[in-house]
C-alpha cells in the first residue's frame, strides 16, 4: 500500500525540515569558504529552491557543499513525486516502497533490494 494522505503529509513535512536544514547547511559552508558573514551570504537568496542554492555555489568546490546539494536535489525530486502522485513507488521494479524505508529516508526512489542491487552494480 501506498503512504496514505496523512503519511504522505507527515512525509512531506520531513522533507520540508530536511531542505530548510541543509539549505541553510550550504549557506553556512559557503559564508565560511568565501569567508563572508552568514548573513550576507543568507541575504543573496531568499528561498530555498535548489537552482537559486546551484548558482550560489557554483563557484565552491566543496565536496561537503556537492554532497549538500545532491542530497537537496534529491529531496526536490521527492517533492516533485508527491506532487504528482508517483512518490513512495519504487523508480526500478515499481512496488510500493514499505513506509518504515520513507520514513528513514523520505526521498528514497527505490525499495531497499533495488538500491542495494544498484549500488552494487556501481560498485562491481
Ligand atoms: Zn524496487
Amino acid at each position: 500500500m501506498p503512504p496514505n494522505r496523512r503519511e504522505t503529509i507527515e512525509l512531506a513535512r520531513m522533507i520540508e525540515e530536511r531542505r530548510a536544514a541543509l539549505a541553510a547547511e550550504i549557506r553556512r559552508e559557503v559564508s565560511r569558504a568565501r569567508n563572508e558573514p552568514f548573513s550576507e551570504v543568507a541575504g543573496t537568496v531568499h528561498d530555498t529552491g535548489d537552482e537559486a542554492l546551484a548558482d550560489l555555489v557554483a563557484d565552491i568546490d566543496n565536496a561537503e557543499v556537492t554532497r549538500d546539494l545532491a542530497e537537496l536535489r534529491e529531496l526536490e525530486a521527492a517533492r516533485a513525486r508527491i506532487a504528482d502522485g508517483s512518490y513512495g513507488v519504487c523508480a526500478d521494479c515499481g512496488v510500493d516502497i514499505p513506509l518504515a524505508r520513507l520514513r528513514a529516508q523520505p526521498a528514497a526512489l527505490r525499495c531497499l533490494a533495488c538500491q542495494e542491487r544498484r549500488e552494487k552494480t556501481y560498485r562491481g
